[in-house]
């Protein structure tokens, strides 16, 4: 079976790993000069359940009438945008109460526990050691400053544990003998939520590494080609248009995050995904002396600082702002002052050279889970919408969409991930 990937980002280049492996004879279309030159590039580098929590909560919807306009909020709806994401916005809302929440939770920890599986079979399959892509084996860390915070946190823990993802409720001694970074910060901690199976790793390091060994097995990776148009005839897909000619084939799988909808519009397919701008900055980790070995987020200044390799990297932001990608300074300041307000040594990181400020666009869903699989033009499939989670997703979805392709049974349930769900 002949097979186009349209984006070659951890999704794409993942799903095209699969199909391979399932005897397809693959082609991935990708209108940057690269692999993970886009979301992929440079994202906060944590892979489990840390990320599975959907954003539509009961709480939000007040929250975000507070931000608005705030410049240095951590999640801003530019004024200009809501027209654009208007539908979206009202399926968003809708489901911003607790039943809805805990479904997509559900779904989220079943695709992200499955992820974790075919991580670690595909490094044996492939015999990585880990250093391709700054494997860090050393946890996560959620942090919580309030014991009001933390007694959340721990029923929240208990909830996830009964989904059966791995994760306990600390008290900031016990977080400090695991995570010496969090001693001096003792005092001001009320506790923690520890993710002792969650994976670190470089995202586009990983993409990389996996693109080149693709395209040395007769993979076919067509870089800085963009895809212009789906041409679709009796129900089917017969071909997609770029600008250096057509590409036909058997089936098409679209992993163009939040670039899908406009390129699929015209045929009918509605994907409800949004770009969400988030930013990262990466410093070098040795002037930190005893600086943090794993991942840890604050969730009340919402932000992430992980370590990778001998860097380290804070990403956090969520802006409504179309599909821009310059990295806002205000935003950048506000995410380091953050950092800083609990590690004053970070400062040291920040002056060892110049930091690497970068802005990407998660691709959300309105219910916070991705999007797979099948779609009703016959031969068409999607692997999109895996906003603030598409690393820790992507092994385990990209296995899935090509099961969809070949016709394999899935290994888990698709309920809560098919295009259906919003249709
Ligand atoms: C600040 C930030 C922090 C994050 N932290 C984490 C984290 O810690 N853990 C986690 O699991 N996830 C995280 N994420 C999310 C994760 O990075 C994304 O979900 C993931 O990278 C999405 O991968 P993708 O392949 O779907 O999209 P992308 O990497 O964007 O790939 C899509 C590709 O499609 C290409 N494309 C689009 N249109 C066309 C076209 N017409 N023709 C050809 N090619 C096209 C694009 O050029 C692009 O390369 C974070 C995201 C951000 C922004």
């Amino acid at each position: 079976m002949r097979v186009v990937v349209v984006g070659a980002g951890i999704s794409g280049t993942m799903t095209a790993y699969f199909l391979h492996r399932a005897g397809c004879e693959v082609t991935v279309v990708e209108r940057e000069s690269g692999a993970a030159d886009a979301t992929s590039f440079g994202n906060g580098g944590v892979i489990g359940c840390t990320q599975v929590e959907p954003w539509a909560q009961p709480g939000l919807p007040l929250k975000l009438l507070k931000w608005i306009g705030r410049e240095d909020a951590p999640v801003l709806v530019r004024v200009g945008q809501i027209p654009h994401v208007m539908g979206w916005g009202r399926r968003f809302l809708a489901r911003c109460n607790a039943a809805d929440a805990r479904d997509a939770l559900a779904v989220n920890v079943r695709l992200t526990l499955y992820c974790l599986e075919q991580f670690a079979a595909l490094r044996e399959r492939e015999k990585m050691t880990g250093e391709e892509y700054d494997l860090g084996l050393n946890g996560a860390y959620k942090l919580f400053f309030t014991p009001e915070a933390f007694a959340h946190a721990r029923e929240f823990g208990k909830e996830l544990a009964g989904l059966g993802a791995p994760v306990e409720a600390l008290d900031s001694r016990a977080a400090a003998e695991r995570e010496p970074a969090l001693g001096p910060i003792g005092d001001h901690l009320s506790g923690v939520l520890a993710f002792p199976k969650e994976e670190i790793g470089d995202c586009r390091k990983f993409t990389r590494w996996m693109a080149d060994r693709l395209q040395r097995a007769g993979v076919r990776f067509l870089y800085g080609t963009g895809v212009s148009r789906f041409r679709v005839e009796s129900g089917r897909v017969r071909a997609v248009d770029t600008h250096k000619g057509p590409l036909d084939a058997d089936a098409f799988v679209v992993a163009a995050a939040s670039w899908t909808p406009g390129l699929l519009k015209d045929i009918g397919i509605r994907v409800p995904v949004i770009p969400v701008k988030g930013v990262s900055i990466t410093v070098p980790a040795t002037p930190w002396e005893g600086a943090l070995q794993s991942a840890v987020i604050d969730y009340s200044r919402l932000f992430g600082l992980i370590r990778i390799g001998d860097r380290l990297r804070v990403s956090g932001s969520a802006e409504v702002t179309g599909h821009n990608t310059v990295p806002s300074p205000a935003r950048c300041k506000a995410l380091v002052d953050s950092v800083l307000e609990i590690f004053p040594q970070f400062a040291a990181c920040m002056k060892a050279g110049p930091p690497l400020y970068w802005a990407g666009l998660r691709g959300n869903s309105p219910d916070g889970v991705p999007i797979l699989g099948r779609t009703p033009v016959g031969n068409l499939f999607l692997n999109v919408g895996h906003g603030p989670e598409g690393w820790s997703t992507s092994c385990g979805g990209a296995r899935l969409v090509a099961a969809a392709v070949t016709g394999e049974r899935p290994e888990i349930s698709m309920a809560g991930l098919e295009y259906s769900r919003f249709h």
